[in-house]
């Protein structure tokens, strides 16, 4: 489903997730880290959208706060709003019953996710437990369902079987399994397959599209490969140094990037259909969020950069239908050669 065909609202008439000035901070001994700064989004019910961006430009965190797993000393404030609450203010007694029911994450790593003394089968059956009134020998049955479900073969044996006895992919897939054991309605999946050889990468992106489709599942995807962006999500937006600097559908952003740093990223990975060009790197790296550049933290590593980029930090513009950019020069980068 694109972005366009996708409903706007839930059956309960509210909207998918509404993200608001999103902002995350951390007290460290080099001064205040600003990890998340005014993120802003929103993610259409059965909608795909991925976070993109270096590493430290505060995907993950993001995705960490809106299901509110930061710990002191970080603190986290704005709005997340899901079913018409605020998943930011919510009871932590409320949130524990949303968090694995309603909203599922897939962490980055299964090995250090999953527990590694519990049978994988038990570990599902725990989601269920706390979420639903199945009783036992129900659970057991659709803990098997759940690991059909992701492709694990010889599933019934393998319920017994521990983390350590499952390859990586197998690890990810049951991560998918326990992650979508009472059928979210959306899920937060942070580099889900970082880890992966590029075969079964393409098997479990499949996988989650697939799921989307049959559950009507929103999904809020975290990755720093384009190729990815390309192949699974609606929508995509950009984060540098902690805020989003431009969001739209794939198809535009890939075709017309108005930010500088959209740009650089996609001149610095392959793309079909072009004839062979060398790759281009982003210049410099990215800034310390506890000293974060005056006006856009990109300026430093911009070559579109003029003085109001060193004083003045750029606003996240409506430039069309779902489509903001935070750069004062947008239309000049916009305009500019394209990248092959
Ligand atoms: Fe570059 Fe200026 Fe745009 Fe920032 S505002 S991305 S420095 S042109």
């Amino acid at each position: 489903m694109t972005a366009s065909t996708a409903q706007t609202t839930m059956s309960d008439g509210t909207k998918g997730l509404v993200v608001r000035g999103l902002t995350t901070t951390f007290d460290t001994t080099r001064g205040l880290a600003i990890a998340a700064a005014d993120v802003d989004f929103d993610v259409a019910p059965g909608e795909v959208v991925g976070l993109v961006g270096e590493s430290g430009s505060g995907k993950s965190v993001t995705l960490r706060s809106i299901m509110r797993l930061i710990r002191e000393p970080g603190k986290v404030s704005g709005r997340v709003e899901w079913g018409g609450r605020d998943l930011v203010a919510m009871p932590a007694e409320e949130l524990r019953k949303v968090r694995g029911g309603e909203i599922a994450m897939i962490f980055q790593e299964p090995m250090t996710a999953l527990n590694p003394v519990l049978p994988i089968g038990v570990q599902i059956e725990e989601n269920l437990k706390a979420h639903t009134g199945l009783t036992g020998s129900q659970r057991r049955a659709r803990a098997l369902e759940l690991m059909n479900i992701v492709g694990i073969p010889a599933a019934e044996r393998r319920l017994d079987e521990y983390p350590h006895q499952f390859s990586g992919g197998m690890r990810q897939r049951a991560m998918i399994a326990i992650a979508l054991a009472c059928s979210p309605k959306l899920l937060l999946a942070d580099e889900p397959t970082t880890a992966l050889d590029v075969t079964i990468q393409d098997q479990i992106l499949k996988l989650l599209l697939d799921l989307r489709d049959r559950l009507a599942m929103s999904v809020v995807l975290v990755t720093h490969d384009l190729g990815v962006v390309a192949a699974t999500c609606d929508r995509m937006a950009v984060m540098y140094a902690g805020r989003i600097v431009e969001t739209g559908t794939v198809a535009e952003v890939f075709a017309r990037p108005h930010h500088p740093y959209t740009r650089g990223l996609l001149g610095s990975v392959p793309r079909s259909g072009h004839s062979r060009t060398m790759l281009q790197s982003i210049d410099g790296t990215p800034p310390s969020l506890t000293a974060l550049p005056q006006g856009c933290a990109f300026h430093p590593r911009c070559s579109f950069a003029t003085e109001i980029c060193r004083t003045d930090r750029p606003p996240l513009d409506l430039i069309g239908a779902g489509r903001r950019v935070a750069c004062h020069h947008h239309e000049e980068v916009a305009a500019a050669e394209p990248i092959l």
